[in-house]
C-alpha cells in the first residue's frame, strides 16, 4: 500500500470506484497512487504503446496528449486517400481513446504548451511518441524555388494537414519529377495521376481534388539513386501504379541490364517486386494491354541511377523550368550497393518538382536527448537514454522507415520496456503523481484548453457528414480553428 492511500485510511470512508478514490458524497477528490503514464503524441506509436500497456496492466493510467485537435496522426494526415483499408486502425485506436483508464488531451502542443519536464513531475512515466515532422532537405541549389515541394507537404495539402493548407501547388505543368522512389512517392506519383472519378469517393480534401481536376501534370518520373534491384518500395505500390487506369508505364529498358540474370537468387519480397518491375518495363505486353497502354493520356516512369544536383529556374528566375540529375553507376551490389557519380549529367524539363527523401524527427524540448545525426531519440527497448522515466516509440524512435504494423511491434516493445521497468522496481510509481489533473491547471493558467476524445467526436461527425452529402467517407475540417469551435460548440 502506498503512503498516500495509507495515510487517508481511516480518516475517511473511501471507495474504490473504477480508476479513481471517489469519497462517500461521490465527488473525485485526489488521484490514487496508481501508476500514471502519459504519451506524447497520438499517432499509431502513441496508440499502440498506450494499448498495450493498458492490456497488460490492470492498473496503469495512460493519458494521451496530442497537438492537433484531431488525433491519428499520419493514418489521418499521411495515408493515402485512396487507401482507406489501412484507417481501419482508427477502430481499434478509438476502442483504446475510450477505455477506462485512457484519456485523450487534443492541442496540447508539448515542448510549447507544457515541457517534458513538467509532465515528468506529474506522471511516473513519459513516452515520446510524436513522430517525425520534418522533412529532410535536398541541399541543392533552386531547391527553394516555386514550384519545389517536399513530399511531406504536398502529402499533407491533398490530406488536409492544417499547416499545409495553403500550399497551392502549381499543377500547370505537362511533367512533374518526384525524387526519391518509396512508398511516399508513389503514394504521390499515383494521386497526381489518379482519374479524379475515382479520387471524388475519397476523403481527399475538397481544393486537392479541385486543383487535381484542373492539373495539366500528364507525366511523372520517380528518379531513384541506384538500380531496381535496391527501389524503396513494395509491390503493393508499385502494382497499383502498374495497373492505374488511364495511364502507361514509361521505363528505360538500359536501367534493367544484368536484372533478369540476378532475379532466380533474389530474397522472395524483392524478386517478386523485380519481376513487376521486369514486366512493366521489358516484357512485351498482351495484345489487351497494350490496346490500354496506347489509349492512356498519361505516364509515368521510374528513372534509376540519377541524383539531383539543381534545379533548374525558369528565364525569369522565379519558378522550377527543370531538374538537373547527376548520372551514377553502382558500387558493389544488392542491398548495400553504392551510387557513385560517372561524371555525366542530364536536364529534365519539369515544372513541378517534389522531393521524397524522408521524413525526419524534430527535438520539440531542449530537455530531451536527441540525436541530431540520426534525428532521433537514442534508446535501448523505447528506454531514453540516461533519462529514467522516459520512453520512445514510434518514428521517434526508430526513425521514419516502416510501415503501421512495423509501428505497432515497436510500440509494443517499448510499452514492454516500460513494465518490465515497473515490475523489477527500476520506474519509482510508490509515490503517488497528479497526472492529468496538475497538467490540465498549468494549461488552464496558460490559456490552453485541450479538446477530449468526445469533442473529437463531434468532429468526427461533422466530417462524416459533410462527407455523405458529397459521396465521400469524410469532408476533413482543414483549420485547427474550424475543429476547435465544431469541438466547443
Ligand atoms: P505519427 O503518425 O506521425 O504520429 C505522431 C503524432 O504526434 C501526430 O499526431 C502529431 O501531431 C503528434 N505530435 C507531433 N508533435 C507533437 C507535440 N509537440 N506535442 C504533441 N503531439 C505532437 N503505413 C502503412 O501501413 N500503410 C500506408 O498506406 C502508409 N502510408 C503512409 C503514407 C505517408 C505519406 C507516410 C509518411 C507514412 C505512411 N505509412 C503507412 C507509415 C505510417 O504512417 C507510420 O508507420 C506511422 O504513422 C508512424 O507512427 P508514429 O506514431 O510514430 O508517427
Amino acid at each position: 500500500m502506498c503512503a498516500f492511500k495509507r495515510l487517508f485510511t481511516g480518516v475517511t470512508l473511501w471507495t474504490w470506484r473504477r480508476s479513481r478514490w471517489i469519497s462517500r458524497h461521490g465527488k473525485a477528490v485526489f488521484s490514487s497512487c496508481k501508476p500514471k503514464v502519459c504519451v506524447v503524441g497520438s499517432g499509431p506509436a502513441g496508440f499502440y504503446t498506450a494499448q498495450h500497456l493498458i492490456k497488460g496492466r490492470h492498473d496503469v493510467e495512460v493519458d494521451i496528449y496530442e497537438r492537433l485537435p484531431v488525433p491519428f496522426g499520419l493514418v489521418r494526415f499521411g495515408v493515402a486517400p485512396d487507401h482507406p483499408e489501412v484507417k481501419n486502425v482508427i477502430n481499434t485506436f478509438t476502442q483504446t481513446a475510450k477505455h477506462a483508464r485512457c484519456n485523450f488531451y487534443g492541442n496540447v502542443d508539448v515542448g510549447k504548451d507544457v515541457s517534458v519536464q513538467e509532465l515528468q513531475q506529474a506522471y511516473h512515466a513519459v513516452i515520446l511518441s510524436y513522430g517525425a515532422e520534418g522533412n529532410r532537405r535536398m541541399g541543392i541549389p533552386g531547391e527553394d524555388l516555386a514550384g519545389v515541394y517536399s513530399a511531406k507537404d504536398f502529402v499533407g495539402w491533398y490530406n488536409g494537414l492544417p499547416s499545409c493548407r495553403e500550399l497551392s501547388p502549381n499543377l500547370s505543368c505537362e511533367t512533374a519529377v518526384i525524387l526519391g522512389q518509396g512508398n511516399v512517392a508513389l503514394d504521390v506519383a499515383r494521386i497526381l495521376l489518379s482519374p479524379t472519378d475515382i479520387l471524388k469517393n475519397t476523403d481527399i480534401t475538397q481544393p486537392a481534388l479541385e486543383a487535381l481536376m484542373e492539373s495539366k501534370v500528364r507525366r511523372v518520373l520517380i528518379v531513384g539513386r541506384r538500380g531496381p534491384l535496391q527501389i524503396a518500395c513494395t509491390i503493393k505500390e508499385l502494382r497499383e501504379m502498374v495497373t492505374l487506369p488511364g495511364t502507361r508505364p514509361e521505363m528505360m529498358p538500359a536501367d534493367f541490364e544484368g536484372v533478369l540474370e540476378a532475379l532466380p537468387d533474389l530474397p522472395r519480397p524483392r524478386k517478386r517486386l523485380t519481376e513487376l518491375m521486369l514486366k512493366a518495363a521489358v516484357k512485351l505486353p498482351l495484345e489487351e494491354e497494350q490496346e490500354r497502354r496506347r489509349k492512356s493520356s498519361r505516364s509515368w516512369g521510374l528513372r534509376f541511377f540519377r541524383s539531383p544536383v539543381l534545379v533548374l529556374p525558369s528565364p525569369d528566375g522565379t519558378r522550377t523550368a527543370g531538374i538537373r540529375l547527376a548520372v551514377n553507376k553502382l558500387q558493389g551490389s544488392g542491398e548495400a550497393a553504392r551510387a557513385v557519380l560517372t561524371g555525366n549529367v542530364e536536364d529534365v524539363t519539369c515544372g513541378l518538382v517534389i522531393s521524397s527523401i524522408g521524413y525526419k524527427s524534430l527535438l520539440i524540448d531542449p530537455s530531451v536527448p536527441f540525436d541530431s545525426g540520426k534525428a532521433i531519440v537514442p534508446n535501448q527497448m523505447g528506454r531514453v537514454q540516461q533519462s529514467p522515466g522516459l520512453y520512445c516509440s514510434g518514428w521517434l524512435k526508430t526513425g521514419p522507415t516502416g510501415v503501421i504494423a512495423t509501428t505497432l511491434n515497436n510500440s509494443f516493445d517499448t510499452a514492454r520496456s516500460l513494465m518490465e521497468d515497473m515490475d523489477a522496481g527500476k520506474l519509482d510509481t510508490s509515490a503517488a503523481k497528479s497526472g492529468s489533473q496538475s497538467i490540465r491547471k498549468l494549461l488552464e493558467t496558460r490559456g490552453v484548453k485541450p479538446v477530449i476524445f468526445s469533442d473529437w467526436e463531434k468532429i468526427d461527425d461533422v466530417e462524416m457528414r459533410m462527407g455523405e452529402s458529397v459521396g465521400k467517407p469524410r469532408e476533413k475540417l482543414l483549420t485547427v480553428e474550424k475543429m476547435l469551435q465544431v469541438a466547443w460548440e
